[in-house]
């Protein structure tokens, strides 16, 4: 019987330890740091950091993890998992060079431009002179990404010259010589792809999800880390999800072995289908959250043995549901993203059930972070998903604050259909 451990903190976290649970190889697993929401259920959480590399190797070590999967994204471009193999662990998960295709911006540019994988236009520069010169060229909207992971920036769309000359100047005024991806503005539909890539090119993909990153009804309000999202994405049917898998993500795990920095872990394709076809908008080298937790309970199967398969380089026979489209609304605390507000009270799996919950920003029982549970349904659609997940919060009476319309576009396409 298999011992595994999970990194990470998260929701996310939370759904593949329910995955991995059910596998009939699988004894024990452990999460690190985990959150006491997912403690108190009963899943084992230990207080290591995600980031403290030695830490989880040394906890790896001590309790004889048969396998370890990393679920976010830090200790992986920190190199998790080329320390993990050098003391003789097995990890799934991609090496530090590999991890650069979400750690590094003009990295992936630079690889989907060599490559001709299908990407908007895009230019990298590091100095204010030569962003002043180069922007002009992109129109407006134009698309300004900050060439490093998570540093608070992130990505600006910009629409007026204003706001780029804004930007620029603030930009350059701090850190006068730092890459800047400055890119043309894709429009069209924007979906996920999770591919598990295993040694020697083997993959599986799931099925296709979509997002809801802004905080507000109808996509409007901040950037979050994301309010809720759907899979299957049905409406946008599998030639398209074909192409995708045929044009961006296949020819990139290949470009990534030429360049001698073979890809093997999760590998999240941020797709926007634009008129010219299916382009890379990102990509993501772990699952997304909330995505994780629409995607992962369609898994049938065992998957620790689809997991071990891929670490040994065997293509694995993998079923996915096709019956249900699964809907997944987070709940978050209020003041939720610029600042949330801890002690309210959050949901017990007895109060969610039948549906199910999994658990983030919790503590004692109580709200202690952004996001706190993400609560998930299925329906044989959308639409009814939809309406069993927002009938179910509707009587829990929560302070948590949500979206109200999670997979508005695969119920505005059904109801055309009607
Ligand atoms: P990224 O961090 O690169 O995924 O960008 C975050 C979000 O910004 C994406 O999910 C898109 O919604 C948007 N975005 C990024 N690049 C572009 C682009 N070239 N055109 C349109 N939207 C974009």
């Amino acid at each position: 019987m298999k011992k595994v451990l999970i990194i990470g903190s998260g929701a996310r976290e939370h759904a593949l330890a329910q995955t991995f649970c059910r596998s009939e190889q699988v004894e024990t697993v452990l999460v690190a740091p985990g959150n006491d929401g997912m403690q108190d259920i009963g899943i084992q959480c230990i207080a290591t950091s995600a980031t403290d590399l030695s830490g989880l190797v040394d906890l790896a070590l001590r309790e004889k993890v048969d396998l370890t999967f990393v679920g976010n994204e830090e200790p992986l471009t920190l190199g998790i998992v080329d320390l993990f193999q050098q003391a003789g662990l097995r990890i799934f998960g991609p090496s530090k060079l590999a991890a650069q295709l979400e750690g590094s911006k003009s990295f992936t540019k630079n690889i989907l431009q060599q490559y001709n994988i299908p990407t908007a236009r895009s230019v990298t520069v590091s100095s204010l002179r030569e962003a002043q010169q180069q922007v002009g060229t992109f129109g407006i909207p134009v698309v300004l990404k900050y060439d490093g992971l998570a540093l608070g920036k992130g990505v600006t769309i910009a629409t007026t010259q204003e706001e780029v000359a804004a930007y620029l100047q603030d930009l350059y005024t701090h850190n006068p010589e730092d890459k800047l991806v400055i890119e043309s503005y894709m429009a069209g539909v924007e979906f996920s792809i999770f591919s598990l890539v295993g040694e020697n090119g083997v993959m599986v993909h799931a099925p296709l999800a979509q997002d809801h990153k802004r905080r507000y009804d109808g996509d409007k309000g901040p950037n979050t880390g994301g309010m809720g999202a759907y899979s299957p994405v049905r409406w946008l049917g599998d030639e398209v999800y074909q192409q995708a898998i045929k044009t961006l993500v296949v020819p990139t795990v290949n470009a990534m072995a030429q360049e001698g920095m073979p890809f093997v872990g999760v590998l999240y394709t941020g797709v926007m289908l634009t008129d010219e076809g299916p382009k890379v908008v990102e990509f993501n080298v772990r699952f997304g959250d909330p995505e994780a937790q629409v995607v992962l309970p369609q898994f049938q199967g065992d998957f620790y043995q689809v997991i071990d398969e891929l670490i040994g380089g065997r293509q694995p026979q993998p079923r996915w549901q096709t019956k249900d489209v699964y809907v997944g609304v987070v709940l978050a605390a209020s003041g939720y993203p610029q600042s949330p507000v801890k002690g309210a009270a959050v949901p017990s799996v007895d109060d969610v059930s039948p549906l199910i919950i999994n658990y983030a920003g919790v503590k004692a029982g109580k709200a202690n972070g952004g996001r706190v549970a993400t609560i998930v349904a299925h329906g044989s659609s959308a639409t009814l998903a939809q309406q069993k997940v927002y009938n179910k919060i509707d009587t829990l009476k929560t302070e948590l604050q949500y979206r109200h319309d999670i997979a508005y576009q695969a119920v505005q396409s059904e109801n055309k259909r009607i």
